[in-house]
């Protein structure tokens, strides 16, 4: 098989080129940005498990990347209804370290230095937190697109966690580097064909493909959630009676998606799937009480579902002092 190979230059060129970076961040409400850096890192337990939620930083979108197949002037009003800006979206980036008994399970690797400006800060505030990179047992990857996978490698081209064993949905793998997949996607996704295919050759990484069910320690199991892309995986977390569901891109924004499920993304590359798979989650996350993690969701991004109707909103889990 033949791997594309670009320089680091020809990605940060095309990267440069991406119109989801094109935008200053969205105004959100009244309040303002810190006066200088904040650490982003959020601890939790669930059970038996030790959680820390990680930023990987920011990035922002046009606001004509959401709700495509809704009036343009209907997302606006919602937005602006919702104190939320009406001409950007603003993604976080929450990352999760799950410990559990031996396992210390990352979710996603970030984009490293070949996305955003405002991105790239996982390793920063990981440090913050107390982590090193040799801790890290398992990387558990959501999907192949660039700001969850493209800090894979550090830039000698090497992986980033050399001693983890790195996990991906065997569709998703099978998808991203099918030979010749560079010629079949339109121009706009070239760049992010590219972009998987690097970064799952990165040297050094021990990777392995997963199927629905597969466990990668007791009680950490991933499921599949297709749509947002065609293999994406989520990640179930049970300890001691409490369970949380780490949903990655299967549902990415936690306003609009919740008070209209039916709304899809430009990103979406499976529309109909990804409706389909974000109303089964959260049925699922408010019928048997289960905590969910987004991982564009405002930080930290976790908390809880309510069902009102046909919609669904989303509960915040509180700041915990100890
Ligand atoms: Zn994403």
């Amino acid at each position: 098989m033949t791997i594309l190979r670009p320089s680091r230059r020809d990605i940060l060129k095309m990267s440069a080129a991406a119109p989801m970076m094109s935008l200053a961040a969205p105004a959100m409400a009244n309040i303002g940005g810190p006066d200088g850096d904040q650490p982003a890192y959020f601890r939790f337990t669930l059970g038996e498990a030790r959680m820390t939620v990680v930023s990987d930083g920011y990035f922002t979108g046009p606001i004509a990347t959401v709700g495509v197949n809704a009036d343009p002037e209907e997302v606006q009003a919602f937005m602006r209804s919702q104190y939320l800006s009406d001409s950007g979206v603003l993604n976080n980036t929450n990352h999760i370290i799950i410990e559990l008994g031996e396992a210390k399970v990352l979710v996603d690797v970030g984009s490293g230095s070949r996305f955003a400006a405002t991105t790239g800060r996982l390793l920063d505030n990981m440090a913050s937190a107390g982590f090193q990179q040799e801790d890290i047992t398992h990387v558990m990857l959501t999907h192949a697109h660039p700001d969850h996978i493209w800090g894979i490698r550090d830039d000698f081209d090497e992986a980033i966690f050399p001693d983890a064993q790195y996990l991906i949905g065997q569709f998703e793998y099978d998808w991203w580097m099918k030979p010749g997949r560079i010629d079949e996607v339109p121009d706009t996704l070239q760049q992010f064909v590219v972009g998987a295919t690097n970064s799952l050759t990165a040297d050094g990484l021990q990777l392995d493909t997963a199927a629905d069910g597969h466990e990668i320690a007791p009680g950490i199991t991933m499921i599949s959630t297709p749509g947002h892309t065609l293999g994406h995986m989520s990640l179930h977390i049970e300890s001691a009676g409490e369970q949380l569901l780490v949903i990655g891109d299967a549902i990415r924004r936690s306003v609009l998606n919740f008070a209209h499920p039916a709304w899809y993304g430009s990103v979406d590359m499976d529309p109909e799937a990804t409706v389909k798979t974000r109303t089964r989650l959260l049925d699922m996350a408010a019928t048997d009480r289960i905590s969910v993690l987004g991982y564009h969701f405002p930080f930290p991004g976790v908390g809880n579902v309510i069902k009102e109707g046909d919609a669904y909103r989303f509960i915040p889990a509180l700041w915990r002092f100890e």
